[in-house]
């Protein structure tokens, strides 16, 4: 298997606070690897360094064979990473297509941005049907869709997913989740960060614990499922 992220040492800091001190952590290309850790561990710190939104105060991040530590995340599109924030941050007043195409927005060859819309909605099929509907009228499982679309109209490798099923009821949030093993069997290595830390360990082949900023375990999603440490502090087990 080949490495599709490959991060090492990475400290961000907001000011003289560091959020994130010292993590290393690897993905495999094809895999589906989860964060899990409490409120305020740092997660969506370490997503939005990858993808370029925060500086890196110290520590590399390679994306396959390319360091692309010191690239802006304009040029980190091109190289395969996308990113599905949290909260989504569609636009509301366009449509289902429109808000699709701004993630092809980039690219050129006409005939590629429709084959891959195609995918998309045979990924999504609810999409198809909603296609020129306003995005803001969609469910909140439905907007988490085209958020995932409009991230995979880049074509990326490598998508970050912050939160998708945040706000979401429990039979829409297993959809959103079975979208995210659609995505992963569609050739697409997944990097989740997830409240629901047992559904995420579960659907996950690789699995790291943030705490205060620093990983502090790492293993499958089977085995930290079954690690005593995260039974209590994130699956809700009583010691
Ligand atoms: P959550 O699950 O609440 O989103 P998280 O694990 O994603 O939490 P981060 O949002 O990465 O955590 O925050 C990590 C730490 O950095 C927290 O202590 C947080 O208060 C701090 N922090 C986050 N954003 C900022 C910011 N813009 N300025 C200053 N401190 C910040």
């Amino acid at each position: 298997m080949s490495i599709a992220l490959d991060v090492r040492g990475l400290t961000v800091a907001y000011g003289s606070i560091a959020a994130v001190r010292g993590a290393s952590f690897r993905v495999e290309t094809g895999e589906i690897a989860t964060i899990i850790g409490a409120n305020g561990a740092g997660k969506t710190t370490i997503l939005n360094a990858l993808c370029g939104l925060r500086d890196v105060r110290a520590g590399s991040i390679r994306l396959g064979d390319r360091d692309i530590t010191a690239l802006p995340p304009h040029a980190r599109v091109p190289l395969g990473l996308a990113q599905v924030p949290e909260g989504r941050r569609l636009f509301g007043r366009m449509t289902v297509a429109e808000n699709l195409e701004i993630g092809g927005y980039a690219r050129t060859d006409r005939a590629a941005i429709a084959a891959d819309l195609d995918r998309v909605l045979a990924l999504f099929p609810r999409l198809r049907e909603r296609i020129r509907q306003l995005a803001g009228t969609l469910s909140g499982g439905e907007q988490q869709m085209v958020a995932m679309g409009r991230a995979l109209m880049t074509r990326p490798r490598l998508l970050l997913l912050d939160e998708p099923t945040m706000g979401l009821a429990p039979q829409v949030a297993e959809l959103v989740l079975d979208a995210v093993r659609a995505v992963n069997a569609d050739g697409v290595t997944v990097l989740l960060v997830e409240q629901n830390a047992y559904r995420a360990l579960e659907i996950a082949d690789r699995a790291f614990v943030v705490e205060s900023g620093e990983i502090s375990l790492e293993g499958s999603g089977v085995e930290l499922i079954d690690h005593p440490r995260v039974r209590t502090a994130y699956l809700g087990y009583d010691a």
